[in-house]
């Protein structure tokens, strides 16, 4: 069932499944917990767990072929996709995995148009491949790195994942020029900022700030915009 906010726009629908849902409740501090208060995210967090039949509610078992660690079992998140994708929407379904394709600004800007996202939170040694192939009959799947390390699990990943994404919808952060001139915008890395006093302790804020002068600044931001990039992230000048 969709939502829909006061305004009459749609709600953006986002499910998680995990094996520790309570990693998620630092969500509802941030904007995000605002926007889902004011119905334009629907969010809801599920503990895998939920969908077992067994006594000790077992999600993992013991690799084919052998090797260290335990693996995630099907069945649950069959289950669960099932019950998560049930109405045809066709949600993306986004496996966090180091074995992805990294996730950027406009991985971001890409996922914040779909309306329906469901993410699936590995622990372990990962989860087991049939659910990726099962998956593709519900909707799209992705298979999504934070970057190149790994992580014990999928949360702090899906949480990165979630608040780059949000803050993208349409009314979740009040000011959208805000998001105009952030690093990864434009390609490029943001200049720098500053507020009050004009001196602290002994440290000035660049003359040309107070100046007044729209043009000058704006010109000196590119500028610094270019050489931050230059020095700290060249490869972003190469693309
Ligand atoms: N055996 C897996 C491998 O080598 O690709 C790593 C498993 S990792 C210990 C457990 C879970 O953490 C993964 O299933 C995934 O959900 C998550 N994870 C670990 N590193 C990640 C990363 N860089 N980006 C996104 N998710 C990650």
């Amino acid at each position: 069932m969709r939502t829909s906010t006061p305004s009459g726009r749609s709600a953006h629908r986002i499910d998680v499944v995990s094996i520790f849902p309570s990693y998620f409740d630092g969500l509802a501090l941030s904007l995000l917990g605002k926007a889902r208060d004011s119905g334009i995210l629907d969010l809801s967090v599920h503990d895998l767990r939920d969908w077992t039949h067994d006594r000790h509610r077992t999600v993992d078992d013991t690799p084919y072929g052998g090797g260290a660690g335990m693996v995630m079992k099907p069945e649950p998140w069959g289950l669960a996709l099932d019950q998560l994708a049930a109405g045809g929407t066709r949600p993306t379904i986004i496996f966090p995995s180091p074995a992805g394709e990294v996730f950027t600004q406009a991985t971001a800007r890409d996922l914040a148009t779909r309306e329906h996202l469901v993410f699936g939170c590995g622990r372990y040694e990962g989860i087991d491949e049939r659910v990726f192939e099962y998956a593709r009959d519900l909707g799209e799947v992705r298979l999504i790195s934070l970057g190149d390390y790994v992580l014990n699990g999928g949360e702090v990943a899906v949480m990165a994942m979630i608040e780059a994404i949000g803050r993208l919808i349409p009314g979740v952060v009040g000011n959208p020029e805000s998001l105009v001139e952030e690093s990864h915008e434009d390609g490029l890395l943001e200049y720098p900022s500053y507020t009050k006093p004009a001196v602290w302790r002994e440290h000035e804020v660049p003359p040309i700030l107070l100046s007044g002068n729209h043009g000058a600044i704006a010109a000196w931001r590119r500028e610094q915009q270019l050489e931050r990039t230059r020095i700290r992230r060249p490869d972003l000048l190469d693309d």
